[in-house]
């Protein structure tokens, strides 16, 4: 991935091989920040609104003073204007600035999109369950789209050390929850099953693209508290993300899902969320 345009709050667009974080901002001192992360299809973020108003949710939760969403616009606007890219990734990023300042910093990033996302498409990921060892719901980031994503990411490693591509992180009980940047599916006949959000889970914007395509697409969505055996035993699986959209999975620990091939309602609802990302 190649980082095209960085715009900051107050400054516009900055040369992007230029840092623009003070060694005392909060976000890089105590990981107190918040981001989004957007699919930009032909040059136009997709339901940007959408993201910038969980942005706006996640630095509630977190007590973060916000600049007015008009400026974050124009932010992003200016970011995606000079990255000139018709395809690309969207970051947004908000921390209280620098220690004592009061004035919070916010960045808008485009990149290129990471090149092997369509080979792993066609080939369909393998998950491994990371046990997050909290009672479903208590998690105190959970739902936050904040930067204090180490767990998150140590949740990946472990997976990748496991020999998987993901993770999918289980509460006490082995309740499923989410993965480290994906929301999870899965399918019985005609059925959808995806963990519900007071489970702590984060609203992905992916997720109610899914839930809104379900109906016209012939399947019904059960949202709920399931454990690990409902995915294994599911007849197939897939992972939704802004980034990497539909992912089809074929395996979780080690063990098939399905036929162990990428199912059809992964590919019917990719095409559903490229039509909504065209509209
Ligand atoms: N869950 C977590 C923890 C995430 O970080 C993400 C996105 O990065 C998602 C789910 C999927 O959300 P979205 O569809 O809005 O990208």
């Amino acid at each position: 991935m190649t980082l095209l345009a960085v715009a900051v709050l107050g400054r516009g667009l900055v040369d992007p091989d230029q840092p623009v974080v003070h060694a005392d901002d909060e976000g890089f001192l105590r990981g107190r920040g918040v981001f989004e992360t957007v699919r930009v299809y032909r040059g136009r973020p997709f339901r940007l609104d959408d993201h910038l108003a969980r942005l706006s949710q996640s630095a509630e939760r977190l007590g973060l003073r916000q600049p007015q969403k008009a400026e974050l616009q124009d932010l992003v606007a200016q970011a995606v204007e000079a990255a000139g890219a018709g395809e690309g990734m969207l970051r947004v990023y908000l921390t209280p600035g620098r220690e004592g300042s009061g004035t919070p910093l916010a960045l808008a990033l485009v990149a290129s999109l990471p090149p092997d996302l369509e080979q792993m498409r066609s080939r369909g990921l393998r998950l491994a369950s990371v046990a997050l060892g909290v009672e479903p719901g208590t998690w105190p980031l959970g739902g936050i789209k904040s930067t204090s994503y180490a767990v998150n990411m140590l949740a990946l490693d472990e997976a990748r050390r496991r020999g998987a591509d993901d993770a999918v992180f289980l509460a006490l009980g082995g309740i499923l929850l989410e993965g480290p940047t994906t929301n999870v599916w899965w399918r019985r006949g005609r059925t959808l099953f995806t963990p519900a959000l007071d489970l702590g889970i984060l609203a992905g914007v992916t997720r109610a693209v899914v839930m809104e395509a379900a109906s016209g697409l012939g399947y019904e969505v059960r949202e709920g508290a399931f454990p690990l055996e409902e995915l294994l035993s599911a007849e197939e699986a897939f992972t939704s993300s802004s980034v990497r959209e539909i992912m089809p999975v074929v395996s979780v620990d080690g063990r098939p899902v399905g036929d162990g091939s990428p199912g059809q309602a992964a590919a019917a609802f990719q095409r559903a969320l490229r039509q909504a990302a065209a509209a």
